[in-house]
């Protein structure tokens, strides 16, 4: 019931315009199963093996995305189904999902991930690198795939400012690119930032797409 009611509560404040992705990562199916009968369709994983074997026994309606860090190995596995890749972050990547669409008849949207925190863990490009990738005369050529938005993560810390600070930066990156190359694509319009612990600041700043995990489903045990 819990999972429900923090459904419930987490919707009834978000701007219609902003769109919830549930991050069920590391949850059990009966857990994801109470989001989908709670109403939830999007639900998002970080592990391509986990995702795949969720897909199996889950309802065929639930939007999946993938938010995890994409390698090009395993791009095959979730592109029969896939619904949106949060983390193209190289040229490369791009072909190979380009290349399992196409096999699979479909067109996969995807987001390019900025690397917008102060942490040199997290993965992403920056301007320069996104610029390069769109400019490259085969990206013209990847007819199955569609970019759609980016996504970032902010570096995970108290300070609200930093928080902020990262988010209008990414937020600015999609204006220079939706500028640059986009103005006439009308679904280029996501911009995939907030989870858990930020995504209030993240809404404001101009979200129009979150990744929650902890707030719906609770604390996760690795
Ligand atoms: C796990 C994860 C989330 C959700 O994190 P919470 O803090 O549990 O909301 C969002 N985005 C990405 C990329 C993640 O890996």
């Amino acid at each position: 019931m819990e999972i429900r009611q923090n459904l419930i509560n987490f919707l009834s404040t978000l701007p219609d315009n902003v769109q919830l992705v549930a991050v069920s990562k590391t949850k059990p199916i009966e857990a994801i199963m109470e989001a989908y009968n709670s109403g939830q369709r999007v639900m998002g994983e970080n592990k391509v093996q986990d995702l795949v074997a969720k897909v199996e026994v889950l309802p065929t309606d639930i939007n999946w995305h993938f938010i995890g860090h994409m390698q090009t190995n395993k791009v095959k596995f979730i592109a029969p189904f896939v619904s949106l890749i949060h983390g193209v972050d190289s040229l490369k990547l791009l072909k190979e999902i380009n290349k399992q669409a196409q096999k699979n008849n479909r067109v996969i949207d995807c987001l390019l991930q900025f690397h917008i925190a102060s942490e040199s863990t997290k993965f992403g490009l920056d301007l320069q690198d996104a610029i390069a990738i769109i400019d490259n005369p085969d990206f013209e050529t990847y007819n199955n795939v569609r970019i759609i938005g980016v996504m970032g993560m902010a570096t995970y810390t108290e300070n609200e400012q930093v928080i902020r600070t990262e988010f209008k930066q990414l937020f600015e990156y999609y204006q220079i690119l939706k500028k640059r190359y986009f103005t006439n694509n009308d679904y280029f319009k996501e911009i995939s930032m907030g989870m858990s612990g930020d995504y209030k600041i993240a809404i404001e700043e101009g979200s129009t797409m979150i990744r929650i995990g902890t707030k719906i489903f609770g604390d996760r045990n690795y």
